[in-house]
């Protein structure tokens, strides 16, 4: 969207950038990993600005239909802009075209770079990788990823679809037999995919060996007629993500050559012996830490928009009784209750700052069981903190204008794809124990389990001296370990009563999911810290250290009910809250447009960098279609009836 309306900078907002106490341009180039990267951002952004074909008019105001087919012409406009500029093999440049080409249109091909490749470089054999993956990296095809099914998501042994094999035709028969069996929800399944990996129960010589992945083409690839026994389409309209075809499949006694089965762990012979071999962890755990890693990137993009329109909103719009007669209201940032909503949200996002799992496969069992619950604590902060910056904004929050409707509905989701936050948590929870165990045994732990193995010591006293970050860090760490044994102890004892092992699971498991939480907020926060200390200006450093500070704060405070946090403890952090919030009030423009996310980027009225809001509202408004007409055609056929006194009934 473009900026209907281009005006001076409000005043209001020229006085906040004022204000900030360090080098704004420096924490950005942080921020996006080096001077260089900002430049090419730039450069980017600017590529996509210039070109008429990204160009159109609010998609708020357009059908299901129009969303969808515009998404569909702009993803594959962008992956030929980026051949033609020589960037697919860039990944940051890819990416930032991608983001900035298509800010508020979820991708109907993204499942096929974010799954369908990445599982095809996992899980296939070195000769399928030839035959198939050049292909897909080509987009000669286009795929998805479809595992879930009507009647089983996050129980992935229950799925029902089977794929049996006939050692007469050396084909598997893919078959969806009940209606729980159809697969439902995979992205670009309805309409856009002509292939997908399919998750079934595989059959051979009588017996059923658990589920596995097939390669099946759904449509033709020239007619992208949908192949016979193949039944598939859209979904229909779900809370966000108008415009991908989330689908259903099903599968009537489909045939698939042998060679469709994905033999990089498991394979089936010609006379249909099934071979299990010992699979590669770092090909298997490293596709879904990818894609976790993705999700919490994702998260931090979406506070990163809906703080900065939240944070200039809150700049222009005055509200509330003044302080003295003849001076104006008073802006919504002058409350302090208003800088705690927003200053919180935006250190939940500066603590995403380290890619927090990038780089890290050395122990890829660990990081996986901590990525579980890392893309747990970051979608479910991410959407918390969307939806209060949305709060924040009050009526025109609600209205999609403001953009922050769309950016909340297009990040809640992520709370449930890749494992349903919950179980996520639990998988983490699950790994803590085990964690308790072999610390027991004396074993080494990796290090962001470590602290497992200290004994435990007295609650560290928060009253009294400085209440700096490493000591907060340091209760964090003591609430976790806490926590844990605390848990453990329980389920120990619930196993010495001979329970079995999955029912004192299931007893300790909601206390479990806090523990995962403590232990991700613990990994998260020491990571912030780090990245704080790591900035090279003081200025930075000592912004960057406090906005830590309030969010190890704030964890401390919300999470006192956990562990017991005597009266004076408490508060004196929350005198340390509230002095915080008026340290960090004047740079909080800075820090949020730091960011350096272009109005195009935003595609808010309210967000707007010039910070004229009203007129740029009314200028919206006016596009409805509902505008198009003074008197509408309902007044016609309805109302005038009705005012008339005539029966509708009839009509
Ligand atoms: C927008 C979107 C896109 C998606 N894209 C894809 C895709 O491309 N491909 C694909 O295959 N799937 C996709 N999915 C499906 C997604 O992966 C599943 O929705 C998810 O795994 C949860 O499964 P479910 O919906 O069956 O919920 P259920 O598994 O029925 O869970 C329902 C609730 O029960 C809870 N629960 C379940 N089991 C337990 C347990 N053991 N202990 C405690 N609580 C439990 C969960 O926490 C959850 O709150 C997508 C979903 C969405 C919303």
């Amino acid at each position: 969207m473009t900026n209907p309306v281009v005006q001076k900078v409000n005043p209001m907002l020229t006085e906040e950038r004022a204000k900030a106490s360090f080098p704004v341009e420096e924490l950005t180039y942080i921020l996006d990993g080096g001077k260089f990267n900002t430049e090419k951002r730039r450069e980017i952004e600017e590529l996509v600005t210039k070109d008429p074909n990204f160009e159109h008019p609010p998609i708020q105001f357009m059908t299901r239909e129009q969303q969808y087919s515009l998404a569909v012409k702009k993803a594959l406009l962008v992956q030929q802009r980026l051949k033609e500029l020589d960037m697919l093999d860039d990944p940051y440049a890819s990416y930032f075209f991608r983001r900035i080409a298509m800010p508020r249109e979820v991708s109907p091909i993204g499942l096929h770079w974010v799954m369908f490749v990445p599982t095809l470089m996992g899980q296939c054999s070195d000769e399928q990788r030839e035959r198939w993956l050049q292909r897909a990296l080509n987009y000669e095809i286009i795929g998805t990823y479809a595992q879930t099914e009507m009647g089983h998501g996050t129980f992935l042994r229950g799925i029902e679809t089977t794929a049996t094999y006939d050692p007469s035709s050396q084909q598997f028969v893919l078959h969806s037999p009940t209606t729980t069996s159809i697969k439902w929800w995979p992205g670009g399944l309805g309409k856009t995919c002509n292939y997908a990996v399919v998750v079934a129960q595989l059959h051979t010589q009588g017996r059923c060996h658990g589920v596995h992945m097939f390669l099946v083409q759904l449509r033709d690839e020239s007619t992208h007629r949908s192949l016979p026994g193949v039944v598939c389409g859209d979904i229909g309209p779900k809370m966000g993500y108008h415009t991908i075809d989330n689908g259903f499949l099903q599968l009537n006694s489909v045939r698939i050559p042998r060679e469709n089965m994905l033999m990089r762990n498991a394979e089936v012979q010609p006379d249909g012996t099934y071979i299990r071999r010992v699979s590669n962890e770092k090909l298997t755990y490293g596709t879904m830490v990818f894609v976790r890693s993705l999700i919490v990137s994702d998260a931090a993009r979406g506070i990163s928009e809906a703080a900065t329109i939240a944070v200039r909103y809150a700049c222009v719009r005055r509200q509330g009784e003044p302080s003295s007669p003849g001076a104006p209201e008073p802006r919504l940032l002058d409350y302090p209750v208003h800088q705690y909503r927003l200053l919180t949200c935006v250190a939940n996002l500066l603590r995403t700052m380290p890619d927090v799992l990038e780089g890290r496969t050395e122990r890829l069992p660990e990081t996986h069981a901590l990525s579980a619950g890392l893309k747990a604590v970051g979608s479910n902060r991410g959407a918390a903190c969307v939806e209060e910056c949305r709060r924040c904004c009050g009526g025109f929050g609600f209205s999609e204008a403001s953009g922050l409707p769309k950016i909340y509905n297009d990040i809640n989701p992520a709370c449930t794809y890749e494992g349903e936050n919950t179980v996520m948590l639990l998988q983490t929870g699950r790994h803590l124990l085990k964690c308790v165990e072999r610390a027991r045994r004396g074993e080494q732990l990796a290090p962001s389990d470590a602290y497992i193995r200290s004994r435990p010591t007295p609650q560290p006293k928060l009253a009294g001296g400085p209440l700096t970050a490493d000591l907060l860090l340091g209760w964090l760490r003591w609430r976790s370990l806490s926590m844990l044994l605390e848990v453990s102890g329980r389920f120990n004892s619930f196993i010495e009563q001979r329970q079995a092992w999955a029912d004192a699971f299931q007893a300790v498991s909601r206390r479990l999911t806090r523990c995962a939480e403590a232990h991700c907020i613990l990994y998260v926060g020491q990571a912030f810290l780090d990245s704080a200390k790591a900035a090279e200006n003081p200025k930075i450093c000592g912004v960057l250290t406090s906005l830590c500070r309030l969010f190890l704060l704030n964890e401390v405070v919300s999470g006192a009910g956990d562990v017991q946090l005597s009266r004076s403890d408490l508060a004196r952090c929350q005198d340390a809250i509230d002095s915080l919030l008026t340290e960090l009030r004047p740079n909080a423009v800075a820090l949020v447009e730091a960011f350096d996310l272009p109005d195009r980027m935003l595609c808010s009225v309210i967000g707007r960098y010039d910070g004229q809001v009203y007129e740029a509202m009314l200028q919206w408004a006016r596009q409805s279609p509902l505008n198009a007409t003074d008197v509408h055609e309902s007044y016609e056929l309805y109302t005038r009836q009705f005012l008339a006194g005539r029966s509708l009934a009839k009509l």
